[in-house]
């Protein structure tokens, strides 16, 4: 056996399996010994176990915003009995374990945690199933099938899973992480979807919790498949979900909408809301720095829809405003537009937008879906995923904005969001030029001071891309009772916490 040195983890090759019985290295966190790892290797059977140094695993062990967490080994199951094979092993073997999905959480919490010896479980090749139930308005489906090829599959049925954001993720990532996305303001999170679950709990028997109900009710006692939604993958590994599905959207109107102050933002919402609330799908904020930075990187493909001449002319924001029927009774797709552009001229005539540009979806939304990348390629940035009421919204960004003068110097801000639902997607960038500790001083400065101000303003800093480790230290200190709650939790489905990424103990 070679194994090198000065790096976690790394193995240059696996040997055969020992004949001796395994025997657990002696606390939680040791890195599985080459012997475990082979046995792993027999247990799945050829190309699903990778190891590295023997294979390529960095699309794995890179999170989505290029940051490498080096895994000790890479696991893909096929179906639920590999899952239980894995876990019996990792239980037995004390291996510490992340599940991963389609790897597009931002907050590192599908990839090991840094300093630890932990695994990858993959569920990207769990994808026999997409059974779709017409009558009863719901799919059945494997936990690594993505939201894109969901939909195709619903979409032949007349159907959709009305999630919607700017990646692909996996159905167990999608539950893990109880995803909002931009039509949470009509449709709800993932949560006001899950019908049902299978979960394999990471116990010594890899019991399989029965949850894969296809029922709207069900009052046996305490619902327990939601202690597995927005559990980041911490309390079990899910295999499966039953999802309600919607009719798909028949009628659509989209339009750009300039606001010049955070008060026209929410004033137009409301108007929305009391004439149109039925129909609005969508309400997304893309304030003046992200719109610049969006400009600068505009994927390809991509056409810039404005005839500004120049970002000095950009408003402070723009509202990306959705309505949507499931029908053609309203009229079709000219009527839901003339619905819009009467809510925004009584919007302008009362000073709360300024003007607007119709277009058809698919020219639209790539826009919104753009910001993030494009801030990413503005220099190195820290982004908190808040919400707060949205009465208070504004009020929060103002002082955020003030924050950075204070604790940032440096840094530029950008935000955007789903501000229909109270979210704000706040971001912080940094000069590449800057010298690397200046900025790591200016970053913990100014994230302490976010997770004051968030709470301050009743607010969460993880609305919903999940906790990931690097908010870890301020829930224990904001939400001690919660916390203490979810770690007996933890206790009683993970007792040996071989599971995750994030620490509930
Ligand atoms: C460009 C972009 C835009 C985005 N926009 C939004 C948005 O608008 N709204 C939003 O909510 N999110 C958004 N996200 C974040 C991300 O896409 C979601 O959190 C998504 O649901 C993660 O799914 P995934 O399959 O990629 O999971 P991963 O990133 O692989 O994992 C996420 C978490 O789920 C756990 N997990 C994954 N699979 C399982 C499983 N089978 N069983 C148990 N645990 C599991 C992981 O351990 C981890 O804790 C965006 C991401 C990107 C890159």
């Amino acid at each position: 056996m070679h194994r090198s040195t000065g790096r976690l983890c790394r193995y240059h090759n696996v040997v055969a399996a020992a004949s001796s019985a395994p025997s657990a290295p002696d606390r939680p966190g040791s890195a599985p010994t080459p012997e475990a790892l082979s046995r792993l290797d027999e247990l799945l059977g050829p190309g699903q176990v990778l190891i590295p140094g023997r294979d390529d695993i960095i699309r794995y062990d890179t999170d989505v915003l290029g940051r490498r967490s080096p895994a000790c080994w890479v696991a893909r199951p096929n179906d639920l009995e590999d899952v239980r094979s894995i876990v019996r092993w990792a239980y037995a073997e004390r291996a510490e374990l992340v599940v991963q999905g389609a790897n597009t959480g931002p907050v590192l919490a599908g990839v090991p945690r840094a300093g630890r010896h932990q695994g990858i479980v993959s569920m990207e090749l769990c994808r026999s199933t997409i059974d779709v139930d017409v009558l009863n308005r719901t799919v059945t489906a494997s936990a690594g099938v993505d939201l894109a090829s969901l939909n195709d599959a619903l979409a032949r049925s007349g159907l959709t899973l009305p999630i919607d954001l700017g990646a692909n993720p996996s159905v167990g990532g999608m539950v893990a992480a109880n995803t909002g996305g931009a039509r949470l303001i009509r449709h709800g999170d993932v949560r006001r979807h899950v019908l049902g679950l299978e979960v394999v709990l990471p116990d010594a028997h890899a019991t399989v919790l029965p949850l894969l109900r296809r029922l709207r009710k069900d009052n046996r006692g305490p619902d327990l498949k939601h202690l597995f939604i927005g559990s980041s993958g911490t309390l079990g590994i899910i295999t499966a979900a039953v999802l309600a599905v919607d009719p798909l959207p028949r009628d659509v109107a989209t339009a750009l909408v300039a606001a010049n102050d955070g008060s026209g933002v929410l004033h137009f919402l409301t108007l929305l809301e009391a004439r149109a609330v039925e129909h609005l799908s969508a309400y997304e904020l893309l304030s003046r720095p992200t719109l610049e930075a969006i400009s600068r990187h505009l994927p390809s493909g991509i056409r810039w829809p404005f005839e500004f001449p120049g970002v000095p002319d950009l408003p402070p924001f723009l509202i990306l405003v959705e309505l949507s029927a499931s029908d053609s009774a309203h009229g079709g797709r000219q009527s839901l537009e003339d619905d819009l552009t009467t809510l925004i001229d009584q919007s302008a005539s009362r000073g709360w937008v300024a003007d607007a540009w119709f277009g058809r979806p698919t020219t639209l939304w790539p826009l919104r879906h753009a910001a993030i990348n494009a801030l990413h390629q503005e220099g190195p940035m820290v982004a908190f995923d808040l919400s707060v009421p949205r009465s208070q919204l504004f009020e929060t960004r103002d002082q955020i904005i003030a924050l950075v003068a204070d604790r940032a110097p440096h840094a530029r801000y950008a935000d955007f969001g789903h501000v229909g639902d109270g979210g704000l997607h706040s971001v912080f960038i940094w000069p590449r030029e800057l010298r690397v500790e200046r900025r790591l001083r200016e970053q913990e400065r100014l994230r302490e001071a976010m997770y004051e101000l968030i709470a301050a303003a009743d607010g969460t800093f993880s609305a919903e891309h999940g906790l990931g480790p690097e908010n870890e230290s301020a829930f224990r200190r904001y939400s001690p009772e919660i916390r203490h709650a979810q770690a007996a939790l933890k206790a009683l489905f993970d007792p040996r916490r071989i599971l995750g990424s994030v620490d509930l103990s």
